[in-house]
């Protein structure tokens, strides 16, 4: 198996480490000839516009859904997931049934760090920058963790996406989880 890293800006190596660490072969991704050889992607936490714009100009978009590619989205990467990006008229890829918003915890919370729980998988270090709010999932969802009644962590058939950065710590299990899946 090998695991694509979307590797257009934002926490790239952060991802490459943390696959690197549990042995799983990995590539970074940034064409359609490096996306054809993987049987998953991650698109890292960043600038969701920034990624959106070279993901669309380079058709991943399209080859993604296509082929149906797993894919693990954080931070950004749940952003571009989405179905719906609420009060932005911004392209998102509609991989995962959610209603979004971007920068949706405010000035004075931009950046926390706080534990979670997750469903199978226990408690976990969440760290949230300028995170997104997951404000509606539809019936096909499976959330998979909350804070503040709020879905931080959920899952659409082979696909995958946490609001905040499990590739800032070093704890794989979401990895591990999204390799499993894959299986
Ligand atoms: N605020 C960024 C956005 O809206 C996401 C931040 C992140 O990935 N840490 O695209």
């Amino acid at each position: 198996m090998i695991i694509g890293i979307l590797a257009i800006q934002g926490s790239v190596i952060e991802h490459k480490k943390i696959l690197d660490n549990i042995g799983i072969r990995n590539i970074y991704v940034k064409d359609f000839d490096s996306i054809k050889k993987v049987d998953g992607i991650i698109i890292p936490g960043g600038e969701s516009t920034t990624i959106t714009k070279i993901l669309r100009k380079k058709k991943l978009d399209e080859y993604i859904k296509e082929n149906e590619l797993p894919t693990f989205g954080t931070c950004a990467g749940a952003i571009v997931m989405s179905k719906e990006i609420i009060g932005m008229n911004q392209y998102c890829m509609g991989l995962i049934d959610m209603k979004i918003q971007r920068n949706a915890y405010g000035r004075q919370r931009e950046s926390f760090e706080t534990e979670i729980d997750i469903k199978g998988i226990g408690k976990f270090w969440g760290v949230f920058i300028r995170a997104p709010i997951i404000r509606e999932v539809g019936k096909g969802v499976e959330v998979l963790s909350t804070h503040e009644n709020n879905p931080v962590l959920v899952r659409q058939k082979y696909h995958l996406a946490a609001t905040f950065h499990p590739e800032l710590t070093d704890d794989a299990r979401i990895h591990k989880l999204f390799i499993e899946m894959i299986r």
